[in-house]
């Protein structure tokens, strides 16, 4: 097959021709070769050479190196302000662990390095003279997009079964069907993921969850009984066929989810948030009089079985906080007014609110048509009071407010938690636009509720 051209930085080029003039082979290799021949632009250049890590070492005297995992095999180079990685070339000891080789064995032969690798895709390699190089088909397996092992599927997962999630992501990234082989081994193999560390696994979630949408849904729908054997996320196995037994929904429980994730914007805490925003209701369905289903509590529900899972899965605070917020108000549909606004903008922010409203529009994605309309409008309505608010630069934080403590202490206000309760009060009459944000009304108004605070009725 024809290859495109590729566009090997400078650097790395720089690099190459360094270790060939020194006697040495040296190939671009794996995910670079892979992006460049689907006409992408690779995020980095991975880079392999036959020289051991001494003569590497020699090699590169007198350029920036860093020798961390030179033990490993691996030399970082500095140059034009990043890092490019050279590996000897390696074959991998046994896995006893199923997760990490035992020890690393320098080889000779780059297709021996090659065949170490996971999947043909990224199993080739390729030099600026020598062009490809393809002892797996991986170029014929990209261009027909297939996901196939190099060597034994079965015997590959075991040496290390984070492959399989590896394998799902890189299916849908690029859009590949696994083989049959393959597939059935990443079926089979599944169980093995429990022994792989939790925050490798959750690395690996976060990059398939970010994958475009359409071909995510094919995967997710294809490979559900992975998700299910993650640690923390068991509850996953009641979705399929799950008959939600009410008019609003039209799929079972796994449709309409794989139906939101792929809705949302490619972003890690929504797609993960629309994964498992509707986690909660098997625990809280009910069964009124007429037949029909209903999940009362089933945000907050969810949100604890999410918060846990993420927990377990080592998940960094920060995006377990948000997604955890995000399931629990997915079900929160406030009238859009411009006081709410205000209020909901003050309250989360503009991210928070916006990823909200994604997640509203996603879910009601995956509702039954006839439902979808209403929704849908109050969802725009929405976003365009927000975009309002913020074009008119409204006042929605305390921050924003023509005043603040200092000069209500100027004022002759006391110290104390009266005051916040003050300002928090004007914040409240201004968002709902009953007051100016201006400077003299607020300390007129913030006298007023002093006063009021004081008189009898309000101790
Ligand atoms: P990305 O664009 O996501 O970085 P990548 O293919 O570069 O994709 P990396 O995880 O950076 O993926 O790994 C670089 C290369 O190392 C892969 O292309 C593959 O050849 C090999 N590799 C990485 N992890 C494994 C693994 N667990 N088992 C076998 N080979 C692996
Ligand atoms: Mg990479």
């Amino acid at each position: 097959m024809s290859v495109p051209a590729f566009a090997i930085p400078g650097p790395a080029a720089a690099i190459l021709e360094r270790l060939e003039s020194r006697g040495h082979e040296a190939w671009a290799v794996g995910g670079c070769v892979r992006d460049s021949l689907l006409g992408l632009s690779p995020h980095d250049w991975d880079l392999c050479t036959s020289a051991t890590p001494e003569e590497m070492t020699a090699a590169f005297s007198g350029w920036p190196v860093i020798p961390t995992g030179l033990r490993h095999g691996t030399l970082t180079v500095r140059l034009e302000k990043q890092n490019w990685e050279v590996t000897t070339y390696r074959a991998d000891g046994d896995y006893t662990d199923h997760r990490r080789p035992d020890s690393v064995r320098f080889v000779t032969r780059v297709e021996e390095d090659l065949s170490r690798r996971d999947f043909t895709v990224n199993a080739m390699a390729w030099h600026p003279v020598r062009g490809l190089l393809d002892p797996f088909g991986g170029a014929a397996d990209l261009k027909a997009r297939v996901l196939r092992c190099v060597g034994d599927p079965r015997r590959r997962f075991e040496e290390d079964a984070l492959r399989i999630l590896r394998g799902a992501r890189f299916a849908a990234r690029y859009g590949l069907t696994a083989e049959e082989a393959t597939a059935a081994a990443i079926h089979q193999g599944r169980g093995e993921l429990r022994r792989v560390a939790p925050e490798r696994c959750m690395m690996e979630l976060r990059r398939l969850l970010v994958a475009p949408g359409d071909r995510l849904g094919l995967v997710l729908r294809v490979f559900w009984d992975l998700l299910c054997v993650l640690p923390g996320l068991a509850y996953l196995r009641e979705m399929p066929g799950y008959d939600q037994q009410n008019p609003h929904h039209d799929r079972d429980l796994m449709e309409h989810t794989l139906a939101a994730v792929v809705s949302v914007p490619p972003k890690e805490a929504l797609r993960l948030a629309a994964l498992l925003h509707d986690g909660g209701k098997p625990c809280c369905r009910t069964v009124d009089g007429k037949g029909v289903a209903h999940y009362y509590g089933h945000p907050k529900a969810g949100a604890g079985l999410a918060n846990a899972a993420l927990r377990r899965l080592r998940c960094e605070n920060a995006l377990r906080v948000k997604v955890v917020d995000l399931i629990e108000r997915h079900d929160l549909w406030v009238p859009p007014t411009l006081p709410a606004a205000r209020r909901w903008l003050g309250r989360l922010g503009e991210e928070a609110l916006r990823d909200l409203l994604a997640l509203q529009r996603g879910d009601t994605l995956g509702h039954a048509p006839d439902c979808q309309p209403p929704r849908l409008a109050r969802l725009d309505q929405w976003e365009a009071l927000v975009d309002q608010v913020l074009a008119e630069g409204d006042c929605f934080t305390l921050r924003d407010l023509a005043i603040n403590g200092n000069d209500l202490l100027a004022a002759g206000f006391q110290a104390g938690p009266e005051l916040g309760r003050a300002l928090r009060h004007l914040l409240g009459e201004v968002q709902e636009g009953r007051l100016e944000n201006d400077k003299a009304v607020l300390l007129d108004e913030a006298r007023n509720y002093a006063g009021a605070s004081q008189s009898p009725e309000h101790q």
